[in-house]
């Protein structure tokens, strides 16, 4: 299929098209924090200033605090009210990197148990990724396998051509979405080599690297060096935010509210980074704060491509730069023990 083209001028025309159809989530300022926020209808100013969220579009499938069903307890019984929350959603402006952070979620929310409240989020969702031509200086996603301006992990993709956006269905329902959509011309064959120009360029201006190869051996291999450990953790304050704004962490925990015979049960964000973590059911097994660090990384780039075959972090940097002490995952990483022996 040939690529469309969009005129930047065009895009809240096409942003209201969509919403006859969608709840429409773009990228927002709230109270100064970028966030993807329903769309008021009229302001694409975003278009100027956004570089990425705060909050990750996970958020959107996965929310901070999600009621999963309401209940009624009676004599002998308790009835259950599943939610009903179907409609239909499409997210304007995700990245590459918080869109394959998507990717590596469902491979959680679909393995052993499918989660219904993820997944249905998931299938009702259009993503609509817009290249990053202006990544911060704390973006390592080239590191992770991710091109800061291409993505396989989206409906649709958008490349910042200069006055217009070159348009590429990546998925059948980003192919069906842009053939019933209005207003789009096909772009040219020099629309195209400008695409890709800019995706080029994108690259290049990812400039913090990390050497990603071996790294599940070379974490297996100093797992017990406490020494190593208790350094790598030393100024974090266990306060959590790393945990709760990573595109890719999803511990939570389940709270139940009644007030008389009606209740609720509620999903929320839970993190390994503190210290009261799992006390509820049990104590907490990472009692001492170097452990937890340790847990944070070997989750990401040890346990999970045990269980999974991908690392879990896309190097979106929100970590790095949201961090209140500077903590930075990159530098542990890059400081692992050089006397680890590879087998
Ligand atoms: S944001 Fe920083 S201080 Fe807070 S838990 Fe994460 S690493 Fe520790
Ligand atoms: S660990 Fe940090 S850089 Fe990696 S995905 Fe999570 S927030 Fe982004």
């Amino acid at each position: 299929m040939t690529n469309k083209k969009i005129n930047k001028k065009d895009i809240g025309k096409l942003l209201n098209e969509w919403s006859q159809e969608f709840t429409v989530f773009a990228p927002s300022r709230e109270t100064g924090a970028a966030i993807l926020a329903k769309w008021d209808g009229k302001d694409t100013s975003f278009l100027d200033w956004y570089r990425n969220t705060i909050t990750p579009a996970k958020a959107g499938f996965f929310p901070p605090s999600e009621k999963i069903f309401s209940f009624r307890k009676e004599s002998n019984s308790y009835q259950i009210e599943p939610p009903s929350d179907e409609h239909k959603q499409l997210f304007f402006g995700i990245r590459p990197c918080d869109a394959r952070a998507l990717a590596i979620l469902d491979m959680t929310f679909k393995d052993a148990y499918e989660d219904p409240y993820y997944l249905s989020k998931r299938n009702n969702t259009i993503l609509v990724g817009l290249g990053c031509t202006n990544p911060y200086d704390s973006c390592f996603c080239t590191s992770t396998g991710i091109s800061p301006a291409e993505s396989r992990d989206v409906d649709i993709m958008l490349t910042d051509i200069g006055d217009q956006f070159l348009m590429e269905a990546i998925t059948d329902k980003g192919k069906r979405l842009l053939d019933s959509t209005g207003r789009l011309e096909e772009a040219s064959e020099a629309d195209e080599a400008r695409a890709k120009e800019v995706k080029e360029v994108s690259y290049q201006k990812v400039t913090r690297r990390i050497d990603t190869k071996d790294i599940e051996k070379k974490l297996l291999a100093c797992f017990e060096d406490e020494d190593y450990w208790e350094k790598a953790a030393a100024k974090c304050i266990s306060c959590g935010v790393c945990t709760f704004l990573c595109p890719t962490c999803y511990c939570f925990d389940i709270n139940d509210e009644l007030v008389k015979n009606q209740g609720a049960r509620f999903r929320s964000w839970d993190s390994c980074a503190f210290t009261i973590y799992t006390k509820m059911p049990m104590e907490n097994p990472r009692e001492e704060k170097w452990k937890r660090v340790r847990q944070k990384v070997c989750h990401k780039y040890e346990f999970y491509p045990m269980n999974f075959g991908v690392i879990a972090c896309t190097g979106c940097g929100r970590c790095i730069r949201q961090c209140p002490v500077n903590w930075d995952i990159t530098q542990v990483l890059d400081k692992l023990p050089a006397k680890v022996q590879l087998k």
